[in-house]
């Protein structure tokens, strides 16, 4: 592959998400010759570090894909401190005098992305100083990549993409949904345009349901703080929910590329109902984790964990079911879930098919006396922690007389294949590299879904549930089962 040659500057060097994501990323794309010697990464944050004691760090956070002690000197060189305050004009002529320097001796060509991995009330201002100190440069590309969450709400985002539009026109902003880089979510598309018998039954009148789950068994560990003021509806729904349910509502795009693609998903989020506040407190669930125990463990409740309120009404955990109100999808409920201390950790996708018109089988009896009920054909797409994907059919069972039974056609990645996949950020890195937002989220999709989950929101904020109302270690509140039993349907989930 090509050479890519840019400059990097990461505000928030020195936190979590450099420490863990980025610089591993960056150091798969150098150790497969995509960054070679035409690159350089300047790492911001508050503290005063040296560019030895970050390029440390950097070898640090590499340390696990085994580099030879070359390869973790070499590209740590490319690497440079700045201490900045984001708030303070000053410090950006500093950088403004390093970048160039950089430019310069890397032979850059002006090539500069912007990776804000901070808080989100410092993007703002970050975005309008690169613009009044002038750093952006005239020559070359300038690309901002930005960190969830993309506001708070409507409202907040608008704000901050106005302040950010200022600045970058909507084609060089990628804002992060870093499930958009995972294998299986880019492999839905695969899955439905590249498969006949699929796309031909992709609608209302062989699929029943979709049921999209994504479940933590994982509480919120050291982010209380953060998750106190966020909870499951804007942590998860906002962003990743709502990207996987466009993905598999949209039409099928003229071109597989970023315009067309990009095109169909609006049009998917603009069809889901918008409901009345009445309605989505009808059809949306919330929960929040007590204690409980799973394989021997004991947990503590949400409310115990480290900087959360001992009265939180935040919600760990949300169900709830979108409308389609287009020709597709009229009739289809699209359930999803989300939640933590959940009794697994799993993102699963299913299609649940249609039963066939006539069960001709329905009086034939099975082993245990009871007439055959024959199960739906389900779909299942894996997206973590395996990868693949799994169709249950009916078939004869062996033997005398004539009984159906489920049968599943099963497909994983291998571990050896998905370890030496790229992991989502290096193909997001990668992609931002190239200036391809196809697995980005645009302004039109981020604000379609605060329209939607405002509503949600609103109606919550009116109104109180007795929390903890689901066990650590189960599989949520009963009301998310309920959701799907007044409708005859239950969760499938299979391992
Ligand atoms: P962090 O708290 O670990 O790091 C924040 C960084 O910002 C630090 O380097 C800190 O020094 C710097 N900083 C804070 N105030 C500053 C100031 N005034 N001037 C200059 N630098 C300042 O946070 P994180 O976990 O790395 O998350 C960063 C962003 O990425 C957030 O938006 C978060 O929501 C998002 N995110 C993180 C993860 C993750 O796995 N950590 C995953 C998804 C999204």
């Amino acid at each position: 592959m090509n050479e890519k040659i840019a400059l990097f500057t990461i505000f928030g060097g020195t936190g979590d998400l450099a420490k863990r994501k980025l610089y591993p990323s960056l150091f798969r794309l150098y150790r497969k010759g995509i960054l070679a010697n035409h690159f350089a990464v300047i790492g911001t944050a508050r503290r005063d570090w040296s560019d030895d004691h970050y390029r440390e760090i950097v070898r640090e956070t590499i340390k696990e894909l085994n580099p030879t002690t070359e390869e973790a000197e070499e590209f740590s060189s490319h690497f440079y401190y700045q201490s900045h305050n984001v708030n303070d004009s000053e410090h950006y002529d500093t950088l403004k005098k390093l970048s160039d320097s950089l430019n310069t001796k890397y032979e850059l060509g002006g090539n500069h992305i912007y990776y804000l991995a901070m808080a989100p009330q410092f993007f703002g201002t970050i975005v309008q100083h690169l613009k009044s100190q002038e750093i952006l440069t005239e020559n070359g590309f300038d690309r901002l990549v930005i960190e969830k969450p993309f506001g708070s709400d409507y409202d907040s985002a608008y704000q901050l993409n106005e302040e950010i539009r200022a600045v970058f026109p909507e084609k060089d902003i990628f804002r992060i949904d870093h499930y958009l880089g995972k294998e299986m979510i880019q492999n839905i598309s695969a899955i439905r345009f590249a498969n006949n018998i699929f796309e031909s039954q992709w609608n209302n009148r062989y699929i029943d349901n979709v049921q999209i789950t994504f479940a933590e068994s994982l509480g919120v560990e050291d982010r209380g703080g953060y998750y106190d003021h966020s909870g499951a509806l804007k942590d998860m729904v906002q962003n990743h929910i709502l990207q996987v349910v466009a993905l598999l509502a949209m039409e099928p795009p003229v071109a597989f590329s970023e315009a067309e693609i990009r095109a169909e998903k609006v049009k998917a989020l603009q069809a889901i109902r918008l409901y009345s506040e009445k309605e989505a407190l009808e059809n949306f669930v919330r929960g929040q984790y007590g204690q409980g125990k799973l394989d021997e463990q004991q947990f503590v409740s949400y409310r115990e964990e480290p900087n959360v309120d001992e009265q939180s009404q935040t919600e760990t955990f949300v169900a709830g079911k979108f409308l389609i109100d287009n020709f597709r999808w009229s009739g289809v409920p699209f359930y999803i879930r989300t939640g933590k201390r959940l009794t697994e950790k799993g993102t699963r996708i299913n299609i649940v098919f249609k039963q066939v018109p006539v069960n001709v089988f329905k009086d034939d009896i099975d082993k245990c006396g009871e007439k055959t009920d024959l199960p739906p054909n389900v779909l299942t797409i894996y997206i973590q922690p395996t990868e693949g994907f799994s169709m249950t059919l009916n078939g004869k069972e062996i033997g005398q007389g004539f009984t159906t039974t489920p049968v599943k056609l099963d497909y994983r990645h291998s571990a050896e294949t998905t370890g030496n996949s790229p992991e989502a950020y290096e193909k997001l890195l990668l992609d931002s590299l190239n200036g391809d937002g196809t697995n980005f989220s645009h302004w039109d999709e981020v604000a379609q879904s605060w329209r939607i989950v405002d509503i949600i929101r609103h109606a919550w904020d009116k109104t109180s549930v007795d929390f903890p109302n689901y066990e650590a270690g189960s599989m949520g509140p009963d009301a998310a089962f309920d959701l799907l039993n007044q409708d005859g349907f239950t969760w499938d989930w299979q391992p």
